[in-house]
């Protein structure tokens, strides 16, 4: 049923390779029906330098620079390519979420006609939670429970933005700092944090992405969020779910989605979902909640 990849990174995102064509076929290859590309779209000022630059054509540009006509462009003209092979194609961003962020994204967003909005906390105070330098960094210097809290509460203010479908791979510093399990969330207060980002997920109905690329990179050999946290998650109500690989290089697409479906069907989740224009579309998440996922999309 791993049949649904929603979170690929082609050659537009400067840290990945391979065209949307290339993930296309390896898409095909693995047995997938439904794919969305999400490609970086980071606009804190403050970090720019880092992280607001696109690749078009394999020209770097600064994000700022109109580019979203190219890549929704190229987008479409696979979306065409590969319907008749059995592959639906859809167009998504990954959009980095900082303080203050809701109303430049508000602007950024609106009338880009995009399938999909995955959106990321990736910083916390400026400290990059995708590297290992940069999780260590933030741990020593806030210390693990109040490290944990600013990022659990702004990962609720994203969800309380209503911009996104989706919050991507929560828990993302567990990937980063090699933490295997997910002792954090008992230091004080952190669960306090956790529950009040799950309900403004609840309350704006915004969902969760289940990300696999801790499954194949070295060192983690685990999806985000953890099991712990997907069991809260699923019993809070949170609506929505996707699955993503997170793949930056064609070779990558689909991998450990296997593995996401079984930590969703354990945490108690009954269905995933696809998005065409912004709107869900319930989906079985193995033959058993096959059932389910009919029921949800009436
Ligand atoms: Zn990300
Ligand atoms: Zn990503």
């Amino acid at each position: 049923m791993a049949r649904f990849d929603y979170h690929l990174h082609p050659d537009f995102s400067i840290d990945a390779s391979g065209t949307v064509r290339e993930f296309c076929e390896a898409a095909l290859a693995r047995g997938l029906v439904d794919i969305c590309f999400t490609t970086h779209c980071d606009t804190n000022s403050a970090h720019a330098a880092e992280d607001a630059w696109v690749s078009v054509g394999g020209k770097v540009r600064p994000l700022s620079e109109p580019w979203l006509p190219d890549y929704l462009a190229e987008i479409e003209a696979a979306r065409r390519t590969f319907a008749a092979r059995g592959l639906r194609v859809r167009a998504g961003l990954e959009v980095d979420f900082f303080p203050g962020a809701a109303r430049a994204l508000d602007a950024l967003l609106a009338g880009v006609p995009l399938d999909f909005v995955l959106g990321s906390v990736h910083r916390v105070e400026g400290y990059a939670l995708s590297d290992r330098a940069g999780v260590r960094a933030w741990l020593e210097r806030f210390g693990p429970r109040d490290a944990l809290v600013r990022y659990y509460d702004l990962v609720g203010e994203a969800a309380g933005s209503s911009l996104f479908d989706c919050i991507g791979h929560l828990d993302i510093y567990r990937r980063s700092a090699g933490l295997a399990g997910e002792e954090q969330l008992a230091l004080p207060g952190v669960m306090d944090a956790v529950t009040r980002a799950l309900a403004a997920l609840v309350q704006s109905g915004t969902g969760l992405e289940i990300n696999t690329r801790g499954t194949y990179r070295a060192g983690a050999a685990h999806v985000s969020p953890g099991p712990v946290l997907l069991r809260l998650a699923a019993a809070a109500g949170v609506p929505l779910l996707t699955l993503g690989s997170d793949a930056h290089q064609p070779r990558d697409v689909g991998l450990g989605l296997d593995l996401g479906i079984a930590a969703a069907c354990a945490a108690g989740f009954r269905v995933q979902h696809t998005f065409e224009g912004r709107r869900p579309q319930a989906q079985p998440l193995s033959a058993e909640t096959a059932g389910d996922a009919v029921a949800r999309s009436r």
